[in-house]
């Protein structure tokens, strides 16, 4: 098994690059904001928790969201492997990935993460929140807020990959094309 966690801060490119991946290399993408805003969408008690914490720009508890990531790796038995986007999130998200991997006889063989400095971020969320519809795009201050959170609770994480020797940086601007023949470069080699 191949698995990767696509790392990055908001409006780093995570989930247009997974989607361009996931079939060049039979990897199956699982965003956990993707699977909150189809728990929004369905009305779910998961959902209704969610939507409080997004629309404020904050995590959602490490509890709900972990337990949620089995599920849909559950989901997949057949998988040849994952690209994880969005998760983890937290240290207590990236332990309990740890583990999880483990106990499925596997692991997590790298962080590939795209370097986007912040102006450019605020600037593509703010593009994209027209087009999109996602509220959490929409609005500067939340924006702000959720790059907050990540230099608060996620930036941290690059060094417990790194430790590892497992952290491998990408240069998150430019083309889309551009960043996925880079991102083709690292995942290749892994
Ligand atoms: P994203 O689509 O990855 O930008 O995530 C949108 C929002 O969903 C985030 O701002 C968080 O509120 C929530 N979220 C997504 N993934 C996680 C996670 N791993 N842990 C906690 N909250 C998350």
């Amino acid at each position: 098994m191949k698995n990767i966690v696509l790392f990055g801060p908001p409006g780093a490119g995570k989930g247009t690059q997974a989607n361009l991946l996931k079939d060049r290399f039979n990897l199956v993408h699982i965003s956990t904001g993707d699977v909150f805003r189809k728990n929004i969408k369905e009305g779910t008690e998961l959902g209704t928790l969610a939507q409080s914490y997004m629309s404020q720009g904050h995590l959602v508890p490490d509890d709900v969201t972990i337990k949620m990531l089995e599920s849909e790796v559950a989901l997949n038995p057949q998988a040849e492997g994952f690209i994880f986007d969005g998760f983890p999130r937290t240290e207590a998200q990236a332990k309990a990935l740890e583990t999880f991997m483990t106990q499925m006889g596997s692991q997590i063989n790298a962080m590939v993460a795209l370097e986007v400095a912040d102006a450019i971020l605020v600037e593509r969320l703010l593009e994209r929140g027209k087009a999109s519809g996602r509220a959490d795009d929409a609005n500067e201050v939340v924006i702000k807020e959720r790059i907050a959170e990540y230099y608060r609770k996620t930036d941290i994480l690059k060094g417990h990959y790194q430790s590892q020797n497992k952290y491998h940086g990408v240069d998150g601007v430019g083309g889309i094309q551009d960043i996925t023949g880079r991102l083709i470069s690292v995942f290749e080699l892994l």
